[in-house]
């Protein structure tokens, strides 16, 4: 849907909330309280007042946009505008398109993103799991304490690597090449862990701690372990998944796939991820990067689904306890 055939399809408000009405109730208005269809006329504000309960309530009330003094039309056209911004869209451009202030641009988008929210069935089949980092600066290069005998044998290694190497009191630098930012495991980027099923969805959250533990409390509340095949790299965390499925490391030092069973698509997920992230948004804080890995989440799981706008839609008036 683009902001064209919202205006003709939802010409005023009250179009817009008739549309939400349905999308919440079915047929007839309902009242948000006793869910009784017995209301009385629709009021100025467009709510009812039930004849049962006596309460007056509005589309919206117990949903996402519950209280909103922000007119469903300008939800509307945000709605689409995110929907149609596969690398998302700032909120400097939504507050320009939408007409609204800075801040409410802001909160907007990420109420929206709260409501990117799939409940999918669990992953099957060929599942991938990785680990990836977005935003924070490296950290420092960790300080090595070594004992004598310790150093005497990096030295000799470091000798048949024929490096040249700097070794100053307490740590190691290799002089040439300069040592860049690690990357990956050992920085103090923010961790995020994706398991996609191969040609069907992603889940991704936000780790702190790439523990054996949560690394394995991830994929039970996300996997069918007993039809699935997992395959990770080699990275310690994942030794004893094996204990609860299938599992297969790929080593990437000594190969990239095996019988076509590689991390390609997870790491698709991650490209995608990243430039969205990184071009979009330049910097996330880490305090809101849940919300926006939940907005590439909701946009790859539904990216064969023509209709992102209705799903939206369907979220919004989605009541925490229908
Ligand atoms: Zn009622």
């Amino acid at each position: 849907m683009n902001l064209i055939e919202i205006n003709e399809q939802f010409p005023t408000e009250l179009d817009c909330i008739v549309h939400l009405e349905k999308v919440r109730y079915g047929k007839k208005p309902k009242c948000a309280f006793c869910d009784s269809v017995n209301l009385g006329v629709r009021l100025k504000d467009h709510r009812f007042t039930c004849k049962d309960c006596r309460k007056t309530s509005s589309v919206t009330a117990g949903t996402a946009l519950h209280g909103t003094r922000i007119p469903i039309k300008t939800w509307f056209y945000a709605f689409a505008i995110i929907s149609d911004a596969k690398k998302g869209v700032s909120a400097l451009q939504l507050q320009r398109n939408l007409g609204v202030s800075y801040p409410t641009a802001w909160k907007m988008y990420m109420d929206i993103r709260g409501m990117m929210v799939d409940d999918n069935a669990k992953l099957d089949g060929v599942v991938e799991m990785d680990e990836t980092y977005i935003g924070g600066k490296p950290r420092k290069n960790a300080k090595m304490m070594l004992t004598d005998s310790q150093k005497e044998k990096l030295d000799h290694k470091l000798y048949d690597l024929k490096e040249d190497f700097e070794i100053t009191e307490g740590q190691y630098k290799k002089k040439y090449p300069k040592v860049k930012p690690k990357r990956g495991r050992g920085t103090t980027k923010i961790s995020v862990v994706g398991i996609v099923q191969r040609d069907g969805n992603v889940v991704a959250e936000v780790m702190e701690n790439l523990t054996a533990r949560n690394l394995r409390k991830m994929v039970q509340e996300n996997v069918k372990e007993s039809d699935s095949i997992l395959v990770t790299d080699e990275y310690s965390g994942y030794n004893r998944l094996s204990e609860i499925i299938e599992h297969i490391k790929i080593d990437h030092q000594k190969m990239w796939s095996y019988k076509g069973i590689n991390t390609n698509s997870i790491e698709s997920f991650w490209a995608i991820i990243k430039r969205g992230i990184i071009g979009q948004y330049h910097q996330v804080s880490p305090k809101y990067l849940p919300n926006y890995v939940a907005e590439f989440v909701f946009k790859y799981n539904n990216r064969h689904d023509d209709d992102m706008f209705e799903t939206l839609v369907k979220n919004a008036v989605k009541t925490a306890n229908p």
